[in-house]
């Protein structure tokens, strides 16, 4: 376990009243902002005079209030000195390898990596002369082995998707700075459990869409790091978020920042569920996949880089064997048995259940997916947490027994 404690520095950082001594804050929809005197203009313009040096807002693709509080809430939260939101995961993932890899350069990534940033790298960036090399993360010597002098970028999920491999991010950090690349973690499955940039990571991404969120009714994403690399993604000149232009709208950043203080409750609860639900699969004697049991590889790793408090996740990844298995049995679920939605996604608080093969996954190719793992019966559940646990265990349990006959 770590000493870090997320919440504690979110509480810290949660100071923002709204306009009129609201108990929430405000929203700020303005698109541009007054500039007083005509002189402040072009040092704004260059980069000399933004809100935090004494000077003002300018235009809300740039800065925006309301996007800034989440901004800052979220670095807390991280423990890094600054973040940008963007309008999606994919956006602030695209937008920070940009930022990073020019033409000629190198990156190593995960194999086991969210399906739509497999194919940024295995697809686009190729034709920017941007090339990868997948490894699988958890075997640090392939890591080294392959890190060229080239390799700008090493990339990792925290927890693997969708076969929840755990990136051992304090080796992969030290490979990093050897080689004077930058680690960036995509830590989407697990905020609050692990801290990558305490851990040793350089930049953290977020899609908010998933647990920061935990609604399921918006697209969100957010890049935490140290304040020189925000300014580069944010220079009106050269920034990729500014070029790029994935803004985040106030009134998301808004919703979002209404659904922070719960975040703890909501992450231990789907934890809570997580380790109930895979114990329970497991003694019935099926192929489950999760970090907080003592059978899987990086159970120890997982443990010892976790934050105090928050348990191992809410999703777990359960083989069936076949696809047309695994199709029933989410079948059984949803249309029987009403434990879940058939949905790809994750975080919401309502559990949905999704074949990866044939879904999140299906960027990867066939070959590809053989070799990281990835079965074409592998279910993701991703738990929620309405209704009581028990009634959802037997749910499951009914579940699995007419479906695997187990
Ligand atoms: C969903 C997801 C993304 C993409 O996020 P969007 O908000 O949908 O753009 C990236 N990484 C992981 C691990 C995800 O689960």
């Amino acid at each position: 376990m770590t000493t870090y404690n997320p919440e504690k520095a979110l509480l810290n950082a949660r100071r923002e009243f709204g306009e009129h001594g609201g108990v929430v804050p405000s929203i700020s929809r303005s698109a541009t902002f007054t500039v007083m005197h005509p002189g402040t203009m072009p040092e704004i313009f260059n980069g000399l005079k933004g809100p935090e040096q004494g000077g003002c807002f300018l235009y809300s693709r740039h800065f925006n209030p309301t996007v800034d509080v989440l901004a800052r809430y979220l670095a807390a939260m991280e423990g890094t000195e600054a973040a940008v939101c963007t309008a999606s995961g994919m956006s602030a993932i695209s937008c920070t390898i940009l930022q990073t890899c020019y033409s000629g350069d190198h990156i190593v990534a995960s194999e086991t990596i969210y399906g739509g940033t497999h194919a940024l790298f295995e697809s686009l960036l190729p034709q920017m002369n941007i090339k990868t090399t997948f490894v699988d993360i958890t075997d640090i010597e392939a890591v080294k082995a392959a890190v060229t002098e080239k390799t700008k970028v090493i990339y990792t999920e925290t927890m693997g998707n969708p076969t929840l491999k755990i990136a051992d991010i304090p080796a992969l950090a030290e490979i990093a700075r050897e080689q004077g690349s930058k680690l960036v973690v995509d830590n989407t499955f697990s905020p609050l459990i692990f801290s990558p940039k305490i851990l040793g990571a350089d930049i953290v991404v977020y899609s908010l869409t998933k647990y920061i969120n935990g609604a399921s009714d918006l697209i969100a994403g957010a890049v935490c790091a140290d304040k020189s690399f925000i300014h580069e993604l944010m220079d009106l000149h050269t920034g990729r978020v500014m070029l790029l232009g994935p803004t985040m709208d106030p009134r998301v950043a808004f919703d979002v920042l209404q659904r922070i203080p719960h975040l703890p409750i909501r992450m231990r609860e789907h934890s809570r569920r997580g380790a109930a639900m895979a114990k329970m699969l497991k003694e019935m004697g099926i192929r489950v996949v999760y970090p907080g049991l003592p059978d899987h590889p990086q159970y120890e790793k997982a443990k010892a880089l976790a934050n105090e408090g928050y348990g191992l996740g809410g999703i777990l990844a359960l083989d069936c064997g076949t696809r047309e298995k695994a199709e029933e049995l989410m079948d059984v679920l949803q249309n029987e048995e009403s434990f879940g939605m058939i949905a790809v996604s994750l975080g919401y608080f309502d559990t949905l259940i999704s074949c990866s093969g044939s879904s999140t996954s299906s960027e990867i190719k066939m070959e590809d997916q053989q070799k990281m793992g990835l079965s074409s019966g592998l279910l993701r559940i991703a738990l929620g947490f309405t209704g009581d646990l028990d009634t959802r265990m037997a749910q499951m349990e009914r579940a699995v027994k007419k479906v695997l006959g187990v």
